[in-house]
């Protein structure tokens, strides 16, 4: 019953080739017809429901000292609704202590991805995404790691190089396994963690040690967190999780064992639902699980056969 995953349209073409050339970057932000991100503290700069693209005709001349400038991308056809074709977009990650921010358009009102992204659609999603993992980085990587010399940003945002012993560094993401557990009779054994409300259940993550496969990565924290052994994992696709660099490796975990044991530690609670019992645990309020952008929902709609509806959708 293994199933291909149809492979993602292009939303933003991010130009790999071409931005690390000379003179690449200087033409994009040179060209009136670019547009602008603006992040500052891991949040973006928002217009009504979206991210502001921002004319850069609006911005002050000088930018605020310690901004990191990085291309993110060509927009692909299907994203019409919110920049035209072949817009080249650009982001300003701010430092830190950028300062007093009165300058910034449009009210200067700043969003956190979780907060704002389930209004999100295909381009503001990829954007927020990409502009969030890249701007972690540089505000994270300003040092050479071999020498300690202040790094110097180069390649159009994505790559910082060591002025003192030329060593390049590139942005870094962490790989995490996350697995939707089956038992031998179908059902799913869904986690609950200590930091969550009691009745909130899902998938089990971990990130993914030195010298470890992802699939020796699942079964251990598996192990570790339910108490249950898998026997076979299916992989089933990914999600970039920037908070802070995580790249998400989502599997389907099948396992022979019937009683789950909670660590106690980070999971204090492990449910097995049946489809139709959690469907019906999640109307009544009795259940609630991860939201619908999350790769955790995906997995648990997976197994499931199909969308899992919320009360909300029937109002
Ligand atoms: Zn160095």
């Amino acid at each position: 019953m293994s199933k291909s995953t149809p492979s993602p349209e292009t939303v933003l073409d991010r130009q790999c080739e071409q931005r690390s050339e000379p003179g690449f970057m200087e033409a994009v932000l040179e060209s009136p017809a670019h547009r602008v991100m603006v992040f500052h503290r891991g949040q973006v700069l928002m217009d009504g429901t979206g991210p502001a693209y921002l004319d850069p005709a609006g911005l002050p001349g000088a930018m605020v000292p310690g901004t990191s400038v990085v291309y993110l991308g060509k927009v692909a056809p299907g994203q019409e609704d919110r920049l035209p074709v072949g817009t080249d977009l650009v982001l300003h990650a701010l430092p830190h202590d950028a300062g007093d921010l009165a300058w910034v358009p449009g009210g200067g009102r700043f969003a956190a991805y979780r907060d704002v992204a389930a209004e999100f659609t295909g381009l503001d999603v990829h954007a927020f995404v990409e502009a969030l993992a890249v701007a972690n980085w540089h505000a994270t990587h300003r040092h050479c790691p071999r020498c300690g010399t202040a790094t110097e940003a180069d390649w159009s945002g994505w790559m910082r190089r060591c002025p003192q012993d030329g060593s390049e560094h590139f942005p870094r993401t962490d790989p995490a396994v996350i697995v939707a557990i089956v038992g031998a009779d179908g059902r799913i054994l869904l986690a609950n963690n200590r930091q969550w409300e009691s009745n909130r259940y899902s998938t089990v993550a971990g990130f993914v040690e030195a010298g470890e496969s992802a699939e020796q990565a699942a079964v251990r924290e598996i192990a570790e967190e339910v108490g249950v052994h898998l026997h076979s994992l299916q992989y089933i696709s990914s999600q970039a999780w920037p908070f802070p660099r995580s790249l998400m490796l989502g599997y389907i975990g099948h396992t022979l064992d019937t009683v789950a044991v909670p660590d106690n530690v980070e999971v204090v609670g492990a449910r097995w639902f049946g489809r139709e019992e959690l469907q019906a645990a999640v109307l009544s309020g009795e259940a609630s699980i991860s939201h619908r952008l999350s790769i955790a929902r995906t997995l648990i709609e997976h197994w499931h056969g199909g969308p899992i509806a919320e009360p909300g959708d029937l109002a």
